[in-house]
């Protein structure tokens, strides 16, 4: 009898796993308690999956062999609860789609900087002319490309909640970029669980694997050593010198594997700013471990060009350049964001608080911002913070808005940076359409 597979979530990750289990000649059902976009819809019809929407029927369900569950859905939900009572094995899609591949696996995961990154190793086995598929979090799902293609690499950006969905998968490079909270609320609230989540990338690798990480964060070196990593260490520092991996020397920085050392001018870096700094090392080290030649990696690390919505430089309108931050929807990576401006600036903040605590920006505002736009529904906190820092804070409720007041508050020479810290949903379907909506506005101005 066939195997039974069941999906929960109809999303680019279900939708994938769905597809590839009914090549692979499972009995497949996908179930989804909202709804399935069209798109999605037709392409299970196509490939023959039975599935349900607007709801879960447990009969349908809980007779499962395995379980695939989409990232968004919490181990809380009440069909997940009942599976996991019932001893069903539950996964990701991740999980799914590595078991019918023998690809190398270079797996981006961290709090901040996994799409920069992924995209930027990448960049650099392409233009190094490697067979190389870009998957996970990002684009198309890894289990559909396992399902049409047969390329010799994959590199795959991996959030936490994928991470938890991971039992006997195996990076061949593992890179983990920094932790800070993030998404408490799927951990018991706790940093640990969280942290452990991250360092689950680097379960079951051996000898022969590289685990590249940041040598400068501080929750990351606290769960290192009991991690018990079997691969290579490699870390990466803007601190300290390293025998091996990436550090800092003057005006360049130098990555060193086994007896192979590549020199990188950091004028020459195109991503700008410290955090870019990290990934474009996180990057080099990943480079030299799959032995692309350093005229590639170099020239890759120059030719990168910035991604939507993360620091894009969007358009100069009257000697004042308006930069699109959107993605930054947490603290930390507004802070990176401040930090990378080298002229004065009008910063747009605010939508949906997760819990900010922006005294951490304090000294940055202080430096670097000229005058506050704040866009979201609840701008309180924002005055509270900065209001004997800033002399001019405005409110305003739209995209639009926010851009004529910046605009008004700008002059030749400055900048004005949307960086929100903040979640977008109270004015924005998500990041992606307020970082749209920013750069509409710019054209209209
Ligand atoms: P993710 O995919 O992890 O959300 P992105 O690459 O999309 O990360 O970047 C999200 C935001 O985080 C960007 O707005 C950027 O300013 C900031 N950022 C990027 N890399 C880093 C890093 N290494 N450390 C801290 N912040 C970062």
């Amino acid at each position: 009898m066939k195997r039974r597979l069941v999906i929960l979530g109809g999303g680019e990750s279900g939708v994938g796993a769905a597809v590839l289990g009914s090549a692979k000649g499972f009995d497949v059902f996908l179930s989804d308690a909202g709804s399935i976009g069209a798109d999605y819809a037709a392409a299970l019809r196509e490939h023959g999956v039975a599935c349900e929407q607007g709801g879960h029927t447990e009969e349908l369900i809980l007779n499962a062999d395995e379980v695939v569950k989409s990232p968004g859905i919490p181990d809380t939900a009440p069909i997940v609860q009942k599976l996991l009572a019932a001893g069903v094995p539950v996964i990701s899609e991740i999980e799914l789609a590595a078991r019918y591949t023998n690809a190398k696996l270079i797996c981006v995961t961290g709090s901040n900087g996994k799409t920069t990154t992924t995209s930027l190793i990448y960049h650099i086995m392409k233009s190094a002319g490697l067979s190389v598929g870009l998957g996970g979090n990002i684009g198309r799902s890894f289990a559909r490309q396992v399902a049409a293609e047969s390329f010799d690499y994959y590199v795959l950006e991996l959030s936490s909640f994928q991470l938890d969905g991971m039992y006997r998968f195996k990076a061949d490079v593992a890179v983990l970029l920094n932790i800070t909270p993030d998404h408490l609320d799927r951990y018991g609230y706790k940093l640990e669980n969280y942290a452990r989540s991250k360092f689950r990338i680097a379960q079951n690798m051996d000898k022969n694997g590289c685990f590249i990480y940041c040598a400068d964060d501080e929750v990351t070196m606290k769960y290192l050593a009991e991690a018990n990593i079997r691969a290579q260490l490699l870390g990466f520092s803007q601190q300290q010198q390293l025998p091996q991996g990436a550090c800092l020397n003057n005006n360049k920085f130098t990555a060193m594997y086994k007896n192979n050392s590549l020199e990188m001018l950091l004028d020459e870096l195109s991503l700008k700013g410290k955090h870019n700094l990290y990934n474009s090392m996180a990057a080099a080290i990943a480079g030299q471990v799959l032995k692309i030649r350093k005229e590639h990696i170099r020239n890759s690390l120059m030719s990168f060009e910035s991604i939507e919505h993360r620091l894009e430089p969007v358009l100069s309108v009257g000697g004042v350049l308006f930069i699109n931050d959107s993605k930054a929807t947490n603290i930390n990576s507004t802070w990176y964001a401040l930090e990378s401006m080298a002229t004065p600036t009008v910063w747009i903040v605010g939508g949906v608080d997760k819990g900010n605590d922006y005294s951490q920006l304090l000294e940055l505002v202080r430096q670097k911002v000229k005058a506050i736009v704040c866009m979201g529904v609840d701008n309180r906190k924002i005055h509270e913070a900065f209001r004997g820092v800033v002399s001019d804070i405005v409110d305003t409720r739209s995209a639009e808005e926010a851009v004529k007041a910046a605009y008004k508050l700008s002059q030749k020479g400055d900048a004005v940076l949307l960086s929100p810290a903040c979640a977008s949903f109270d004015l924005f379907q998500n990041y992606e359409d307020r970082g749209a909506q920013f750069k509409r506005a710019i054209r209209y101005l």
